[in-house]
């Protein structure tokens, strides 16, 4: 039993003041973020929180530094080609985000001269800004009095009020929990700490009231927590019953020339849209393996497919992926078949490959280990 539980909430009107004091001496240094008392620039704390979404900060912050020092501003990533942000992207997962962050910039610089709206429903409107990204940048950057709340945020209001509503129907509950957190504008300054008690409230999150064993003998908020004082703080949020999609399954199809290797570029549009990979089957539930098999690209010089051992597996958002994985070798001067194309293995790292992609080609080549090329990490 933590030694404050069952103690009485205290000063709950407090909250923000608490939260904002703890900010002030224990705030994350993270690359988009300004030194204390300066403002965010709005590119900044847009391109981070897209990168943030569904990845993890450790994650993210080599990327980050990649794309600020290619691009330094919106403008300069307006006018870069997609090709070349999807390249940057590679291995981020989620490339959706980076076709629709590159759409944005190019948005922002063709209908409002480079400069970022700054309010949500101006942010709201550009491509890939969803409520939360809008309110983050509205109150980080601009310091609009608005909350922005993320898994990290959900956690600690649902427990600091004990929301007994699951998720994803407890949200405008904890949305609006989560804006009486709001820190007052500084003493003889218009402009608000919105963004500061954002980004405190995401810090304790990480830190302190972490998904299981939070630190709460360490929380600025633990005299007001509801969930503390009752000590089932890991109960919370409430979620409902997560429905998984159904295993589905494929086959991939690595084909070498000498040392090239046969990709194509997947649909603009969809899952994956726009990224390369080398050909695959349909990837459906229930799949026999022979069905997959006869989805192989037709190439005259290949009289056989050699099935690897094993599958590569992947999870997607929606469900997860087993793919059997055939090679072939062909040999030089043959033809790639229509829509596909050779690449130097090589070169593979330069190429827009998903992770799903890189571990097929890693599992048929047979090179888990970075000896060969940086597409093998
Ligand atoms: S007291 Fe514990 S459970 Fe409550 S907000 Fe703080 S860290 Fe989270």
């Amino acid at each position: 039993m933590p030694a404050l539980a069952n103690k009485k909430p205290k000063h709950p009107t407090d909250r923000p003041a608490l939260l904002l004091g703890w900010y002030d001496r224990h705030r994350r240094k993270l690359p988009w973020r300004p030194p204390a008392g300066e403002w965010a620039d709005p590119y900044r704390v847009w391109l981070s929180e897209i990168m943030l979404q569904q990845t993890g900060v450790k994650t993210v912050g080599p990327y980050f530094q990649k794309f600020v020092e290619r691009w330094p501003d919106v403008e300069a990533l307006g006018r870069a080609s997609l090709d070349d942000v999807l390249r940057m992207w590679a291995g981020l997962g989620y490339y959706s985000r980076a076709r629709n962050l590159h759409a944005c910039a190019v948005a922002v610089l063709r209908d409002h001269g480079g400069v970022f709206p700054d309010t949500e429903e101006g942010l709201r409107a550009l491509p890939g800004i969803g409520p939360y990204t809008a309110a983050a940048i509205a109150a980080i950057a601009f310091g609009a009095r608005t909350m922005p709340v993320d898994g990290n945020i959900e956690r600690v209001v649902s427990r600091l009020f004990a929301v007994e509503e699951a998720l994803p129907q407890a949200k405008p509950r904890i949305q609006q929990l989560a804006t009486t957190l709001l820190g007052a504008a500084r003493a003889g300054d218009a402009t608000s700490r919105a963004g500061d008690s954002a980004q405190a409230l995401m810090d304790l999150g990480a830190s302190i009231c972490t998904p299981n064993k939070p630190a709460c003998a360490l929380c600025p908020l633990n005299q007001g927590c509801l969930a503390f004082a009752r000590g089932d703080q890991e109960s919370f949020p409430r979620k409902a019953p997560k429905k998984t999609g159904a295993l589905r399954r494929g086959a991939a199809f690595v084909v070498t020339r000498g040392d090239q290797l046969l990709v194509r570029t997947r649909p603009e549009k969809g899952l994956l849209g726009g990224m390369t990979e080398v050909p695959t089957s349909s990837w459906i539930a229930g799949q026999e393996v022979k069905a997959a098999l006869k989805q192989a690209p037709v190439i005259e010089a290949v009289a056989r497919w050699h099935r690897k051992a094993g599958v590569v597996s992947h999870v997607f958002t929606h469900f997860p992926l087993e793919l059997v994985v055939y090679t072939a070798s062909v040999p030089a001067r043959t033809a790639a078949p229509e829509g596909m194309r050779w690449v130097p293995i090589a070169t593979l790292q330069d190429e827009a490959l998903p992770n799903l992609m890189r571990k097929a080609i890693a599992h048929a080549l047979g090179r888990s280990g970075p000896g060969r090329s940086a597409a093998w990490r």
